[in-house]
């Protein structure tokens, strides 16, 4: 068991700037050897899998994901949410602490693990809070998350206010040398906006969020990363102006970095005021990557639709082109969903009132290939770099390479593979996503994580 030989794929592990059609083989759970070696050494008995015709590569890792365990397990469990990863390509996944309780004490990363161990398809590596029960007001015992195991931490969902108290996070994880991600969010900037303020936040009458609300708080992590020598990581960046903050930071080598989600560099702001509208003006550029076949019907969804709220909110044209520019100049180096489950009960109220967040673990993979490689803005060893070593590297993750040796968590995918994302296919328990409907172009077909399959479509593989 555990052993597998996946033959004729591209293989390509930008961790080792590998790029070829290849035999990759693994053995008891881990990558045996690739390319002619990988085929004289697979014995005749261990079974293998034709990928020809598909890329190979590192298991895909998101670093941000709430899997809603403890306390909130009506809208997501451990089980559902790596079911739903396995399905979306993905091998390891970083929850966010904000769960009820957070996860600010060793106790709950143990139980976490504890749970991931019995229930988790995938692997689960834990995130610990900034600040007790994330409430920005006193710091958690970052030493003992440390000891505990999380990878970073975060107050994700929220936002640590108070300078002087993220500038001693800071301080502090550096000592224990864990990244700190935050959710960059001024809450007197923001106050109760629930959608981007610009044109469409009056023409909808909706409280809007400025950009400045996020950019603010970059820029104070950006300082306090120079002051405190700590990594800085910014989540799920939104605004234009948070990427020409990063861009001008990383030129003077400081340790910051960014994360970016499809959403914010798919959709916009006009989104809100219905499917119509959208199509007529910010959408007309996904056109020719998503509308191959001019009988395709373009998704449909009504005005106000609240799986259209999410923190931070959809922004402008403007700053989703800035956010794709970011990603192809490598300002922003790691992809992820922020996946983010939430029951229909609570999403179907008044867009004022439904609680902030998309699912997402199950497009994130097509998105980015549509947006980034069919729109020829990323090559795709780039776009897997994204998605594997890159994370890999912040969090100090023996992950998201196919060295020799390295645990045989894989990704096989069709970069091609036209597909339609129907509310009813997903595995995760909540269906707030704002892509059904849509027509997608690229999947996942295999997801192994340590040489076990954990997913397979099986469609698109003949065991031979
Ligand atoms: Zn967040």
């Amino acid at each position: 068991m555990n052993s597998l030989l996946l033959t004729g794929g591209r293989v390509i592990d930008p961790a080792n700037h590998l790029d070829s059609v290849a035999d990759l083989l693994i053995l008891n759970g881990k990558i045996a050897a690739v390319g002619a070696d990988a085929t004289k050494r697979a014995s005749p008995e261990i079974e293998r899998l034709d990928v020809s015709g598909l890329v190979v590569c590192p298991g895909l890792i998101d670093l941000h994901v709430h899997l809603r365990e403890p306390g909130q397990t009506p809208k997501e469990t451990i089980a559902t949410g790596t079911t739903a990863a396995a399905r979306g390509g993905f091998t390891s996944l970083v929850c966010m602490p904000n769960t009820s309780p957070a996860i600010d004490n060793a106790g709950t990363v143990a139980l976490i693990h504890e749970r991931a161990a019995r229930a988790g398809l995938v692997n689960l590596f834990v995130a610990g809070a900034i600040t007790k029960n994330i409430a920005g007001e006193e710091l958690a015992s970052i030493g003992s998350l440390q000891r505990a195991g999380v990878v970073a931490i975060t107050d994700d969902g929220h936002c640590v206010q108070n300078n002087e108290l993220m500038r001693r996070a800071l301080e502090y994880a550096k000592m224990f040398d864990l990244p700190v991600m935050d959710h960059c969010q001024d809450y007197s900037l923001v106050t109760q906006g629930v959608m981007h303020e610009g044109y469409w936040s009056t023409a909808l009458g909706l409280q809007g969020w400025p950009a400045a609300g996020e950019e603010m708080i970059v820029a104070r992590n950006i300082l306090l990363a120079e002051l405190t020598g700590a990594r800085v990581h910014c989540q799920h960046l939104s605004a234009a102006g948070s990427v020409e903050l990063l861009r001008a930071a990383k030129k003077r080598g400081l340790p910051i970095s960014g994360e970016a989600c499809p959403h914010h560099f798919t959709l916009t702001d006009a989104a809100v005021a219905g499917s119509e509208k959208f199509w007529a003006a910010d959408g007309n550029l996904l056109l020719s990557t998503l509308n191959p076949q001019p009988s395709t019907k373009l998704p449909e969804w009504p005005a106000y639709d609240t799986n259209f709220k999410m923190n931070p909110p959809l922004r402008s044209a403007r700053d989703r082109s800035a956010i794709l520019a970011g990603l192809a100049d490598g300002t922003i180096e790691i992809l992820c969903s922020d996946h983010a489950p939430h029951c229909d009960f609570e999403k179907e109220v008044e867009f004022d009132y439904a609680p902030f967040g998309i699912t997402g673990l199950e497009t994130e993979l097509a998105l980015s290939l549509m947006q980034l490689y069919h729109a020829k803005r990323l090559e795709l060893p780039d776009l897997i770099a994204k998605f594997t070593i890159a994370p890999a590297k912040l969090l100090r993750l023996a992950k998201g390479t196919l060295s020799v040796g390295a645990d045989a968590d894989v990704t096989v995918f069709d970069p091609d593979r036209e597909w339609l994302f129907e509310r009813g296919q997903t595995a995760s328990k909540s269906f707030n996503s704002p892509f059904h409907g849509w027509p997608l172009k690229g999947r996942a077909v295999a997801t192994i994580v340590s040489g076990n399959k954990v997913w397979i479509e099986q469609s698109e593989l003949a065991a031979v």
